[in-house]
Protein backbone atom coordinates (compact mmCIF):
# COMPACT_ATOMS: atom_id res chain seq x y z
CA UNK A 1 0.00 0.00 0.00
CA UNK A 2 2.46 2.45 1.13
CA UNK A 3 1.96 6.09 2.16
CA UNK A 4 -1.53 7.01 2.80
CA UNK A 5 -2.50 10.26 0.71
CA UNK A 6 -5.34 12.79 2.02
CA UNK A 7 -6.98 15.02 -0.38
CA UNK A 8 -9.31 17.79 1.00
CA UNK A 9 -11.91 19.21 -1.34
CA UNK A 10 -12.51 22.61 0.16
CA UNK A 11 -15.98 24.00 -0.24
CA UNK A 12 -17.73 26.43 2.57
CA UNK A 13 -19.05 23.48 4.05
CA UNK A 14 -17.51 20.15 4.46
CA UNK A 15 -18.29 16.51 5.81
CA UNK A 16 -15.88 14.69 7.24
CA UNK A 17 -15.55 11.36 8.78
CA UNK A 18 -16.78 11.76 12.54
CA UNK A 19 -14.26 9.83 14.32
CA UNK A 20 -11.31 10.96 12.76
CA UNK A 21 -12.52 14.18 11.02
CA UNK A 22 -11.11 13.31 7.90
CA UNK A 23 -12.00 15.61 5.14
CA UNK A 24 -14.43 13.85 2.53
CA UNK A 25 -16.57 16.09 0.43
CA UNK A 26 -18.83 19.55 0.82
CA UNK A 27 -21.97 20.27 0.22
CA UNK A 28 -21.85 21.02 -3.88
CA UNK A 29 -21.66 17.33 -4.14
CA UNK A 30 -24.52 16.57 -2.36
CA UNK A 31 -27.16 15.29 -4.93
CA UNK A 32 -30.05 13.81 -2.52
CA UNK A 33 -30.48 13.79 1.39
CA UNK A 34 -33.54 11.10 0.86
CA UNK A 35 -31.68 8.02 1.44
CA UNK A 36 -32.02 5.36 4.17
CA UNK A 37 -28.67 3.54 5.53
CA UNK A 38 -27.89 1.31 8.36
CA UNK A 39 -28.12 4.04 10.44
CA UNK A 40 -30.98 6.20 9.33
CA UNK A 41 -30.53 9.11 7.29
CA UNK A 42 -28.26 8.58 4.41
CA UNK A 43 -26.87 11.12 2.14
CA UNK A 44 -25.92 10.79 -2.12
CA UNK A 45 -22.86 12.60 -2.90
CA UNK A 46 -21.58 13.19 -6.52
CA UNK A 47 -17.69 12.94 -5.20
CA UNK A 48 -16.12 11.82 -1.97
CA UNK A 49 -12.41 12.05 -1.30
CA UNK A 50 -10.09 9.68 1.05
CA UNK A 51 -12.08 6.43 0.73
CA UNK A 52 -11.42 2.53 0.38
CA UNK A 53 -13.46 0.46 -1.08
CA UNK A 54 -14.54 -2.87 -0.81
CA UNK A 55 -15.19 -5.23 -2.97
CA UNK A 56 -17.90 -5.47 -5.17
CA UNK A 57 -21.27 -6.97 -3.53
CA UNK A 58 -24.45 -7.67 -5.48
CA UNK A 59 -27.10 -5.60 -3.12
CA UNK A 60 -30.74 -6.12 -3.64
CA UNK A 61 -32.56 -2.29 -2.11
CA UNK A 62 -35.99 -1.29 -2.63
CA UNK A 63 -35.04 0.27 -6.03
CA UNK A 64 -33.33 -2.89 -7.29
CA UNK A 65 -30.74 -4.88 -7.78
CA UNK A 66 -27.33 -3.30 -7.65
CA UNK A 67 -23.72 -4.08 -7.73
CA UNK A 68 -21.94 -2.05 -4.57
CA UNK A 69 -18.76 -1.37 -3.06
CA UNK A 70 -19.10 -0.58 0.79
CA UNK A 71 -16.92 2.55 1.87
CA UNK A 72 -14.45 3.22 4.57
CA UNK A 73 -12.47 6.05 5.86
CA UNK A 74 -8.89 5.47 4.64
CA UNK A 75 -7.29 7.46 7.60
CA UNK A 76 -9.20 5.27 10.57
CA UNK A 77 -10.73 2.27 8.73
CA UNK A 78 -14.53 3.23 9.88
CA UNK A 79 -17.45 2.05 7.54
CA UNK A 80 -19.11 5.51 6.22
CA UNK A 81 -21.22 3.83 3.86
CA UNK A 82 -21.05 2.71 0.28
CA UNK A 83 -20.93 3.13 -3.38
CA UNK A 84 -23.00 2.06 -6.59
CA UNK A 85 -20.74 0.59 -9.02
CA UNK A 86 -23.99 -0.53 -10.84
CA UNK A 87 -27.60 -0.19 -10.82
CA UNK A 88 -29.52 -2.89 -13.08
CA UNK A 89 -32.74 -0.56 -13.05
CA UNK A 90 -32.61 2.38 -15.99
CA UNK A 91 -34.33 4.50 -13.59
CA UNK A 92 -31.21 3.83 -10.99
CA UNK A 93 -28.42 4.74 -13.54
CA UNK A 94 -27.75 7.81 -12.04
CA UNK A 95 -26.21 6.37 -9.17
CA UNK A 96 -23.52 4.88 -10.78
CA UNK A 97 -20.15 5.99 -9.63
CA UNK A 98 -21.91 8.24 -6.67
CA UNK A 99 -21.15 7.52 -3.02
CA UNK A 100 -23.74 7.41 0.07
CA UNK A 101 -22.31 8.61 3.62
CA UNK A 102 -24.61 7.70 6.46
CA UNK A 103 -25.54 10.97 7.95
CA UNK A 104 -24.77 9.43 11.81
CA UNK A 105 -21.14 8.58 10.54
CA UNK A 106 -20.06 11.70 9.30
CA UNK A 107 -20.16 15.27 10.53
CA UNK A 108 -21.08 18.55 8.64
CA UNK A 109 -18.99 22.05 9.29
CA UNK A 110 -18.41 25.46 8.28
CA UNK A 111 -14.83 24.89 5.93
CA UNK A 112 -12.33 26.70 7.11
CA UNK A 113 -10.57 27.18 4.03
CA UNK A 114 -6.75 26.28 5.15
CA UNK A 115 -5.23 22.52 4.53
CA UNK A 116 -6.62 23.06 0.84
CA UNK A 117 -3.60 20.58 -0.58
CA UNK A 118 -5.77 19.77 -3.90
CA UNK A 119 -8.34 21.31 -5.56
CA UNK A 120 -7.52 25.45 -4.16
CA UNK A 121 -8.41 26.26 -7.57
CA UNK A 122 -11.88 25.11 -7.25
CA UNK A 123 -14.08 27.35 -4.58
CA UNK A 124 -17.13 25.43 -4.53
ZN1 LIG B 1 -11.91 8.49 9.75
Amino acid sequence: MGRVFLEHMGGSRVFSCARCETNLTNRSELISTRFTGATGRAFLFNKVVNLTYSEVQDRVMLTGRHMVRDVSCKSCDSKLGWMYEFATEDSQKYKEGRVILERALVTESDGTGDRLYYNRGEDN
